[in-house]
């Protein structure tokens, strides 16, 4: 179940336009089933929801929680406009942000991290433990590893694309935040782009290890969000793998 919205907003003299994709839960409490989404927050212990922003070639998401967020990835620098657009179109602010998940150190996901940082203040950044070091930051960046919880978002190692790749899933929606270690084009779901990958044999060992998730939407580094099919996919794809 999914409503889509476009949005555009004006940003000095260009237009951006923000790609806004919302899944709601189908097991939201009865009490708000109807209610328009600028109704009150679902309740801080319920599922959350998420929002995608459409940075052109790459995406960053907002995983919401009653009136707290958490953001995976930061595009390239200069996306923390966008990204802050995005949280208001979503009812939110960079003051809800508390947690910041960067799946891996390439500068499409972490560059906008620069301009994030001194926005987000009430945020813990993170990120996988052996690309800490690749990411420059002002703060020091709390290492995740796999099996490791935020904001009741499971952390999923899934190295090959680079050492510290991590995924985030989030069980009680089964919405799945891959990063680079999955894809959709235009040919449907893949792993990750052989020329920006370390390592395609450990990239396609955790292609099997998040085909045995419960996984009902792929949220992409690159690439739309897949939700509908997305198990039957993912277990193709690392059939074929
Ligand atoms: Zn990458």
């Amino acid at each position: 179940m999914g409503i889509s919205r476009r949005l555009l907003f004006t940003a000095g003299s260009g237009v951006i336009g923000v790609t806004i994709l919302s899944a709601c839960s189908s097991d939201s409490p009865p009490s708000t089933a109807g209610t328009p989404q600028s109704a009150a927050p679902p309740s801080a212990t319920g599922p959350g929801r998420w929002e995608r922003v459409d940075l052109s070639f790459v995406s960053a998401y907002l995983l919401i929680r009653g009136s707290e967020a958490a953001i995976v990835d930061l595009g390239v620098d200069g996306s923390a406009d966008a990204i802050g657009k995005g949280l208001t179109a979503a009812g939110s602010g960079f003051q809800a942000v508390r947690h910041v998940v960067m799946t891996h150190k390439h500068d499409d996901h972490a560059g906008g991290l620069t301009g994030v940082e001194p926005l987000a203040t009430g945020a813990t950044f993170y990120t996988g433990q052996a690309d800490v070091t690749g990411i420059q930051s002002a703060r020091a960046l709390t290492p995740l590893a796999d099996g490791d919880e935020v904001f009741g978002l499971r952390v999923i190692g899934t190295p090959g694309h680079t050492a510290g790749h991590i995924s985030i899933f989030d069980p009680a929606t089964g919405t799945l935040v891959s990063g680079d270690a999955l894809r959709t084009t235009t040919d449907g779901l893949t792993g990750p782009d052989p020329q920006y990958t370390e390592d395609m044999t450990t990239a396609a060992a955790s292609v099997k290890k998040m085909a045995a998730l419960d996984v009902k939407v792929i949220l992409p580094g690159h690439g739309a969000p897949l939700t509908s099919n997305a198990a039957a996919s993912l277990t193709r794809l690392a059939a074929s793998s």
